[in-house]
């Protein structure tokens, strides 16, 4: 099937707004296996709209138009459809009663400018937009049916997903030869990009019907697999045999799948463990308790955290002893340790956290340069453990690292206690 999307609007060709509207709408097709054909922006020139208009219909099937379908001035998408179509602009009575009292709910009269929204060219099918005013109508122009959408981004996904993708998949059912897919992100932390490529490249040739992408979003990075069939069930299983296999190889190192997020999963394991978190941050200056909190519910585990980032602070708030920080300096194996016991001690927590390292650009040692991080865990029972990290890249890496390395500490740990 030829998909087109037109979107319409001065601020898409002037710099002011970028177009989010057609980067929604192509994900959900390619997930129905159509891959959109063109998308075209065009200025608020009634011209241009209606030349568009007729060239996208006269190569498509389907063109979805976004924007122009307002009150306003500049909002005239209806009137060039019109004019494509050769036909006249006709109120929609259900549209107008619908307008009258959404304005009436808000104590006022119906406005001409207002009243325009009702307007739509003559042999339009129009649908109530469910979360705003402006409806959505949907024309033929020869042999391509034309979808016109407010541009509030909003409101443009609410009518994709209400009214343009169910119709699209009851075309879909129409035509033989139809390509099914589905897919899976599988997250993962502590492997480099390159080692997760060599590590799953050799499942692909077993699994001919997926393809395998790979894309990095520090600290994560991501395994995408995409399956194509002539079935949706052929691609299903296709999909869950390699995700399955994928899974086996990478092991824990896959900390969650699709729309999952790190705090998330991890907040969840804590959760279900009844287990409760407490914090000593150095070089992350509390970045891990702003990630940790940025999920609703994080009062469940974290108890609090402390940023310690001179010695003094090390010493009163994570009861650090300062012969350590004398002996060993702040940026040593001892005294993360004893910041995490420190910190755990002084919360009544299960488990205390602690990072200390040198973000850069400057600082360091000859022995622990630049990006060194030494992270800790202690935990009720058990020794504490603790782990030094070298970690390339500039100081906002290192930090991103550092607080990834030190929830990866509990995240194993969490899954290696809980484990039958
Ligand atoms: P309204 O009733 O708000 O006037 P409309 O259908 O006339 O709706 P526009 O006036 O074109 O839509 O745009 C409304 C708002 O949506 C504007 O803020 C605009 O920047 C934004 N917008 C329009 N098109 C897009 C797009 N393709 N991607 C992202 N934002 C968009
Ligand atoms: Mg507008």
């Amino acid at each position: 099937m030829r998909v087109e999307l037109l979107c319409t609007g001065d601020e898409l060709v002037t710099g002011l707004t970028t177009d989010t509207n057609s980067p929604y709408l192509e994900a959900r097709l390619f997930e129905l296996g159509v891959k959109v054909r063109r998308v075209v922006l065009v200025g608020d020139v009634r011209e241009d709209i209606t030349l568009a208009l007729r060239e996208a219909a006269a190569r498509s099937d389907m063109v979805i138009v976004s924007g122009g379908l307002g009150p306003t001035a500049d909002d005239f998408t209806a009137e060039c459809a019109a004019t494509a179509a050769g036909v006249p602009l006709v109120e929609d009575a259900g549209t107008l009663q619908f307008l009258r009292e959404r304005v009436a709910k808000r104590g006022r009269e119906l406005t001409p400018n207002v009243a325009r929204m009702a307007l739509v060219p003559e042999g339009s099918e129009v649908v109530p937009n469910p979360v705003g005013a402006a409806p959505l109508f949907i024309l033929r122009l020869g042999g391509c049916r034309l979808f016109f959408l407010p541009g509030v981004p909003r409101e443009y996904r609410a009518l994709v997903d209400g009214e343009v993708l169910p119709r699209v998949r009851a075309e879909l059912e129409k035509r033989p030869g139809r390509t099914y897919r589905a897919f899976r992100l599988l997250r993962t932390v502590g492997i480099p990009e390159s080692v997760l490529d060599a590590r799953v490249a050799p499942l692909a040739a077993a699994h001919s019907r997926v393809v395998f992408g790979f894309r990095t979003h520090a600290p994560e990075n991501q395994l995408k697999l995409m399956a194509e069939a002539p079935s949706q069930s052929e691609a299903d299983a296709a999909l869950a045999a390699a995700e399955a296999a994928a899974r086996r190889e990478l092991g824990l190192a896959v900390y969650g799948s699709d729309a999952d997020t790190y705090p998330e999963v991890l907040g969840r394991l804590l959760t279900e463990a009844r287990a409760t978190l407490a914090l000593a941050e150095s070089c992350t200056g509390g970045l891990i308790a702003a990630q940790l909190t940025g999920v609703s519910g994080a009062s469940n585990f974290l108890l609090g955290g402390a940023v310690v980032y001179t010695e003094q602070r090390k010493r009163a708030w994570a009861g650090v002893p300062a012969e350590l920080l004398e002996r060993h300096g702040a940026v040593s194996r001892p005294v993360a340790v004893a910041m995490a016991e420190g910190i755990r001690a002084a919360c009544k927590t299960t488990y205390g956290l602690s990072v200390t390292g040198f973000a850069g650009p400057t600082g360091g040692t000859p022995e622990d340069p630049v990006g060194t991080v030494y992270c800790a865990l202690a935990a009720e029972g058990a020794p504490t453990r603790c782990e030094r990290f070298s970690i390339p890249g500039d100081r906002d890496l290192v930090r991103l690292f550092a607080a990834s390395n030190a929830l990866e500490l509990l995240r194993e740990r969490l899954l290696t206690v809980s484990a039958p």
